[in-house]
Formats: C-alpha cells, sequence, structure tokens
C-alpha cells in the first residue's frame, strides 16, 4: 500500500517521487511509457530529455536557472545528482549524456524501497493524495478528466506564445505608456511608433524571416482563434497588421501629439512589473530571427528577452486561479500538480516544481505545514510565477528568469544587478532551510 500516488516518471513526477521517498514515505509512481508512448519521447526510462540534452547556465552568481541548480542541489535534488554524475563538457552549462542519466534516474527510482514504480496509463483523477505531473503530452483521457474537473476552458491547448521582454530594457525615450483612447489609469500599455518607411522594412523583415518547421504530429494541431501567428497576418497583406495588432488610432505619439502610421503595443505580463509581453505577436519565427526583426521596434532597439514566441502543442492548467500556493488543486485538494502542466517551463523548472511538489507533500502528510520558499530565492520566485504572479488572463509557461525576482531596491548598476539578485538569494534559501 501507498500513501500518495504519482502520475507520470517525467522530470518533475521522478523528483517529487525522490523527495517523498528519502523522507520516509511511501509512494506509487504510475508511468505509461513501457505500455503506450507519446509523439515527442523515444524510450520507456523516466526523465528522458525530449530534446536539448542541457539543464542551461549552471553559473549561480550570475544566471537565474544556474541559482535554480544550485538550490535543487542544497535540497537534495534526485535530477541534479544524476545531472551531476552524468555531466558532458559543455562551457558554463551543465548538459549531460541524456541515456545516462534518464537511465540514472530510472534505477536510482526502481531501486528505492519506498517507492513502487508500476508502468501503467492512468485515466482519471485518484481518489487519494497524489501529484499529478503528467507534463505538456499528458494522455487525452487524463487530460478530459482534469479539464472536466477544472471547467470548461482551462486545460489550455495552447499553440502560440509571444515574446516577452525586460522592462528595463525598454528605451523609453523612444516609447511611452499609454492606454488606447485614454481608458484605463495609463500605464497599462507601453507604446512603440512606427513611421511608414519601419513599417514597411518591418512588414517586409516578417515575409522573409526565417520560420521555423512544424513537427508532424503537430501539423493538426489547429492555430486557435485570435492566436495568428503574427507573419501569416502579415502575409495577408500589406496593411492587415496596421489594422490588427499594430493598429494607431487613439494613441497619441507625445512627442508629435499625432497618431504614428503603426504602433507595437507591450502589455504588463507580471504583477511585479518586470516583464512586458508584445501584444499579438505570437510567431514561429527562429528564435535568432525574432531577436533580429523585433530589434527593428523603435523603442526595443536593445530589447532583452524574458522569453520569446513559438509555437507548439502543450497542455497546461492555469495555475494562478486553480492552484493554491503549496500547488494543490483549489477545488479538490488531494491533489497537486507538479512539472509542466503547472506552467513553468524547462527540464530544470519542471523538476523544481517536483521538488516542491513532493516536499509541500511530506509536511502535509506529517499533519504539518511548510512555508513556502521566499520570493527573493529562485524556487520562490518560480513558485511565485506559477501559483499568483503572473496576471491569470496572461498566463503562459515560462523559464525561471530575473524577471519573476522582486527588483533590488534603490539605484544598482547593471552589470552588479545579477550579482546582488544571487547573494540575496542565497540568504533567503539560507533562512528558510533554517526556518
Ligand atoms: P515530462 O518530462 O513530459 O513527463 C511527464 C510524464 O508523464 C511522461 O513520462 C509521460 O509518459 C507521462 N504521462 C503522461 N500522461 C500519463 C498518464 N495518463 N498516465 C501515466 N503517465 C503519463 N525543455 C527544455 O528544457 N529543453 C528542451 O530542449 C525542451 N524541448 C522540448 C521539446 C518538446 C517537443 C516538448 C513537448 C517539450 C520540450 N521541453 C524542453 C519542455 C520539457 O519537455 C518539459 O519542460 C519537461 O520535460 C517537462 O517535465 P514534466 O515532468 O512536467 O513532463
Amino acid at each position: 500500500t501507498h500513501q500518495i500516488h504519482i502520475v507520470g516518471g517525467g522530470l518533475a513526477g521522478s523528483e517529487a517521487a525522490w523527495q517523498l521517498a528519502e523522507a520516509g514515505i511511501k509512494v506509487r509512481l504510475s508511468e505509461m511509457r513501457g505500455v503506450e508512448g507519446t509523439p515527442a519521447h523515444h524510450t520507456d526510462s523516466l526523465a528522458e530529455l525530449v530534446c536539448s540534452n542541457s539543464f542551461r547556465s549552471d553559473d549561480a552568481a550570475n544566471n537565474a536557472v544556474g541559482l535554480l541548480h544550485a538550490e535543487m542541489r542544497e535540497l537534495g535534488s534526485l535530477i541534479l545528482k544524476t545531472a551531476d554524475a552524468h555531466r558532458v563538457p559543455a562551457g558554463s552549462a551543465l548538459a549531460v549524456d541524456r541515456d545516462g542519466f534518464a537511465i540514472g534516474v530510472t534505477q536510482a527510482i526502481a531501486a528505492h524501497p519506498n517507492i513502487d514504480l508500476v508502468r501503467e496509463r492512468v485515466d482519471a483523477l485518484p481518489e487519494g493524495p497524489a501529484i499529478l505531473a503528467t507534463g505538456p503530452l499528458t494522455g487525452a483521457a487524463l487530460a478530459e478528466a482534469i479539464r472536466a474537473e477544472t471547467g470548461e476552458d482551462a486545460l489550455a491547448f495552447f499553440d502560440a506564445i509571444a515574446p516577452i521582454v525586460h522592462r528595463e530594457s525598454i528605451d523609453m525615450d523612444t516609447a511611452w505608456f499609454q492606454s488606447r483612447w485614454n481608458k484605463g489609469d495609463g500605464h497599462d500599455y507601453i507604446n512603440c511608433p512606427m513611421n511608414k518607411d519601419e513599417y514597411l522594412a518591418f512588414h517586409d523583415a516578417l515575409l522573409t524571416g526565417e520560420k521555423g518547421e512544424f513537427k508532424e504530429w503537430e501539423k493538426n494541431t489547429p492555430y486557435f482563434e485570435g492566436c495568428m501567428p503574427i507573419e501569416v497576418m502579415a502575409d495577408r497583406g500589406t496593411d492587415t497588421l496596421r489594422y490588427g495588432p499594430m493598429k494607431p488610432v487613439g494613441l497619441d505619439d507625445p512627442r508629435t501629439g499625432r497618431w504614428p502610421y503603426a504602433v507595437v503595443q507591450l502589455r504588463q505580463d507580471n504583477a511585479l512589473g518586470t516583464l512586458w509581453n508584445i501584444v499579438g505577436f505570437q510567431t514561429k519565427l527562429k528564435h535568432a530571427e525574432q531577436v533580429r526583426i523585433f530589434r527593428m521596434i523603435p523603442g526595443l532597439q536593445h530589447a532583452e528577452f524574458a522569453r520569446l514566441g513559438g509555437l507548439h502543442r502543450n497542455t497546461f492548467i492555469q495555475s494562478p486561479k486553480l492552484l493554491d500556493r503549496t500547488l494543490r488543486l483549489r477545488g479538490r485538494p488531494n491533489i497537486r500538480f507538479a512539472g509542466q502542466i503547472t506552467g513553468c517551463e524547462g527540464y530544470v523548472e519542471s523538476a523544481a516544481i517536483g521538488l516542491m511538489a513532493g516536499r509541500f507533500a511530506v509536511a502535509e502528510l506529517a499533519g504539518a505545514e511548510l512555508a513556502s520558499p521566499p520570493i527573493e530565492t529562485a524556487l520562490g520566485a518560480l513558485l511565485s510565477h506559477v501559483t499568483g504572479g503572473a496576471t491569470a488572463e496572461t498566463f503562459q509557461p515560462m523559464n525561471v528568469n530575473f524577471g519573476l525576482f522582486p527588483p533590488i531596491p534603490g539605484k544598482t548598476k547593471k552589470t552588479e544587478r545579477k550579482a546582488l539578485i544571487t547573494a540575496r538569494a542565497r540568504e533567503a534559501l539560507a533562512g528558510w532551510i533554517a526556518a
């Protein structure tokens, strides 16, 4: 008999199972691969890396994901321990031998006396304590069960995302705050103006820019209404964008007092106001092309991107609305969610949310409550994005990045800011562990 049921043996489910088992809790871990595959996985190993073999930067002093690595190591992460053991040379990044890594995780889980690894597909929500960690390619029947429990539109099958820009990299000598027709409180949008020549050059760049290829299994995924890629819209006519997302009406450029020829708008993306998404700019352009072309926009010439746009199939829930701060489904608190399905993105982030779900469950099974890691830590910043930092309407999966941390108060040099944030994080994590 088990005390908790974990569904999905990917990055998040394996980490959650490990944290629980190490704390002496009996776990049933259900993984469908072995019985049934997914469109992206190639093996039956737990924690298979479906694409790149990189856990990205390992620089804990200057990089947000490097900091997350360090915090996870500190908390006994199986994923990080196994990654370190199977490291391959990759400069300052942590990259792994993908087979060695996945086999290492599988063996550690299978050998743990407190974990019962079962190869089975789960189609319904478990009745007892459970963690759902079924990832972006959650089995169809379970996805349907989650949708039925959470409400029709709560389980998003997202096809397109727009790029997100760090606020501090926007040139506010060119861009300005204003809502169309001055509705709202005046700070709802940042506007970037274009004259006719700039618009035509930009339009041309969208048409000729290099686009990503669709994977075979992605081809059947339709575009959502209102989610048309910007370059597809541009292809419909020279002025289509000027009557769509780049409409200038009701927006007065403070330098001329007039409406520009076209306007690119950015909308606040997180409660801290550090991240802004480019409205209507979902795209399938290649990443390097996005950086080149979107920096043609006046005001964004030095833009730093917290994430770039993209199109692919994904399953995630509206976590800020549906989950409490310990990742429990509000309407059905015996169920926790973990991994990419909660709306984080990436191997490391998914494992990190798994680690926290596991630890929250350990505390709960012991009749205690675990305080969330402080928002100054990478774990806390990521958790806060997932469970409430982002505005629920614009919630999109995201990698950990410095825009999710509260800014350092007062004036600081840009070159020193990252080191200040990571130093503050180390102190906050130590305080949390001590408590
Ligand atoms: P997963 O690792 O996908 O694990 C979920 C597990 O649940 C799977 O093993 C699945 O078989 C199992 N499962 C699903 N449904 C059921 C069910 N009903 N019953 C039982 N088991 C079930 N991230 C990066 O950092 N770098 C990349 O290069 C990258 N490339 C990606 C490419 C693609 C095509 C996709 C889809 C994602 C990519 N990601 C990448 C994101 C990455 O896959 C995820 O962030 C990460 O794997 C998610 O971890 P997870 O544990 O939430 O889900």
